[in-house]
């Protein structure tokens, strides 16, 4: 048995495991990482990179029907999946192994195997091959991420009803009709990509698409306006009951006795925290009732020195709250001065017919926690730089507090929301940030533009040029 010693070890490869890997042993921490799977986790092989990079194709097909009147003609295009899979798959196997490479190059210890708890400070990593390593540890991070929940009563089947963890490892799956369960975050995406991609979508969820997120009635709806005009319509109150297959392929049933028919099934019908074989009975680490590892705010759990991050901690399951988590736990772990997980202001993000990004309060958490909530809004609709795009879809709207004009929260929709939202999550102090946004040198034309003229109207309308702009002197020389 080969034994290793190190500070910290990492148990999980994913966005949070492996951003928190890169952080310790970038301030000299001695580190080890194990994954008992495929390097990179779900979000790098099974999740966003692979879907971000279909979303990609979806929008590229969707916006050569812009083409003709551009002045760029020809025969239409239309999306094929199979070549689409080989794109994401070659995307995917670059970033790994530059991943793993740059693990390597700052010197972490890359375990390949499963990891678990023999007691607090002795993890035990069994490989496939059935060589066993033991690591003494003086803190540890699970990262184990999680699994997607199926309907009760429903089992997967390879080719047939799949779940996005099976849709990404083989090539996909051959017929033109496919049937979506789902509304979450996952569901509304691939209902938008599918369709791009060419497949006949007939889309079912329990709830309307996104009801469990925070975005704003006017996001979901500019999405579900997007979606519509491309055809993409969820059946609702959908509960699935059984799910049936016979030559002509796939038909799902509904409680209240509605058929669908299709030649495969997608699942996106939520994820759990995935604890399996860590043996966590050897140490005082404690699950909730749905099965998530407990921490307090500092991510540290009821055993001293064992933290946990991302979706194994759960309830916002994405990749940037991962990754948020471990930058959290090596500050925690290296400083003095210790600072509390904020789920509030890490971007969260929905790549559908619109991309949808949102970060900090909405208006009902906002008068919760006792804020007067003001809103500013700019419309994509007249931005030079939407017009030019063709893609005038969306808007920013921007919270802030009426006494103090402190920043509450953001919301972007439209193309490139992904990216403008770091404009809002790198605000630092709030209740300078929007006199920081007003101020920025912008770049003309561009979307960017629109989170100024949005702290514009917030101002105008609520009264908050003072708080917003300064006293109202004119600025010295
Ligand atoms: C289809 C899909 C699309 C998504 N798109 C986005 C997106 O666009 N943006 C976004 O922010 N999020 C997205 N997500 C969510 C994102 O993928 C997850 O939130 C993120 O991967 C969670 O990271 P993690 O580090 O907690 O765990 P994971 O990425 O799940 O990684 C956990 C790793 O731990 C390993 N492991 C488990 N147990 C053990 C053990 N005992 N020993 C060793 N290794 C172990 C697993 O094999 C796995 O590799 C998407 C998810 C899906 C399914």
């Amino acid at each position: 048995m080969t034994n290793h010693q190190v500070d910290l070890t990492i148990i999980g490869s994913g966005p949070g495991g492996y951003r928190a890997a890169v952080l310790a042993a970038l301030r000299g921490q001695k580190v080890a990482i194990v994954e008992s799977a495929t390097w990179g986790g779900t979000c790098l092989n099974r999740g966003c990179v692979p879907k971000k990079d279909w979303h990609e194709t979806a929008k590229w097909i969707e916006q050569s029907r812009h083409y003709a009147q551009r002045g760029v003609v020809g025969p239409d295009l239309t999306g094929d999946m199979t070549l689409a899979w080989e794109h994401q798959h070659q995307v995917v196997n670059t970033v790994r192994s530059s991943y793993v490479d740059y693990l390597k190059r700052l010197g972490v210890q890359l375990l390949d195997g499963l990891g678990s708890f023999q007691d607090p400070r002795t993890i035990v990593v069994r490989g496939q091959d059935g060589e066993t390593q033991q690591i003494q540890t003086s803190y540890s991070i699970i990262a184990t991420g999680s699994t997607p929940v199926l309907p009760r009563g429903i089992q997967t089947v390879p080719g047939k009803v799949l779940t996005s963890d099976m849709l990404y490892d083989d090539a996909a799956p051959a017929g033109k009709r496919v049937i979506l369960i789902g509304g979450g975050v996952i569901g509304t995406e691939f209902a938008y990509i599918f369709r791009q991609l060419g497949k006949e979508v007939q889309w079912l969820v329990n709830s309307p698409s996104l009801s469990h997120t925070q975005y704003s009635p006017q996001a979901k709806d500019t999405l579900k306006a997007a979606l519509h005009t491309l055809d993409i319509q969820a059946q609702e109150h959908f509960r699935v009951s059984r799910i049936d297959q016979d030559a002509q392929g796939v038909s799902v049933f509904a409680e209240d006795g509605r058929q669908v028919q299709g030649d495969w099934v997608l699942l996106a019908t939520g994820r759990q925290a995935f604890t399996q074989g860590l043996d966590l009975e050897n140490t005082a680490v404690q699950l909730d009732e749905q099965g998530f590892v407990e921490t307090d705010a500092y991510l540290e759990t009821a055993e001293p020195g064992i933290f946990a991050l991302g979706d194994v901690v759960g309830p916002i399951m994405n990749a940037n709250q991962a990754m948020s988590d471990a930058q959290i736990i090596v500050h925690n772990l290296l400083s003095e001065e210790k600072t509390a997980r904020n789920p509030a202001w890490v971007p969260e993000l929905v790549y559908s017919a619109v991309e949808l990004a949102r970060i900090g309060l909405d208006e009902d958490t906002a008068e919760d926690e006792g804020f007067e909530p003001a809103v500013g809004f700019a419309a994509f609709e007249t931005s030079p730089r939407a017009l030019g795009q063709d893609d005038t879809a969306g808007f920013v709207r921007l919270l802030a507090d009426m006494d103090s004009g402190e920043l509450l929260g953001g919301e972007i929709v439209g193309r490139d929301a992904g990216e403008l939202i770091h404009l809002l999550a790198n605000s630092g102090n709030r209740q300078e940030a929007l006199r920081r946004i007003a101020e920025t040198r912008v770049n003309h034309p561009s979307r960017a533009e629109e989170l100024v003229n949005a702290t514009e109207t917030l101002a105008a309308r609520w009264g908050l040029e003072a708080q917003i702009f300064g006293a109202g002197e004119p600025e010295e020389d």
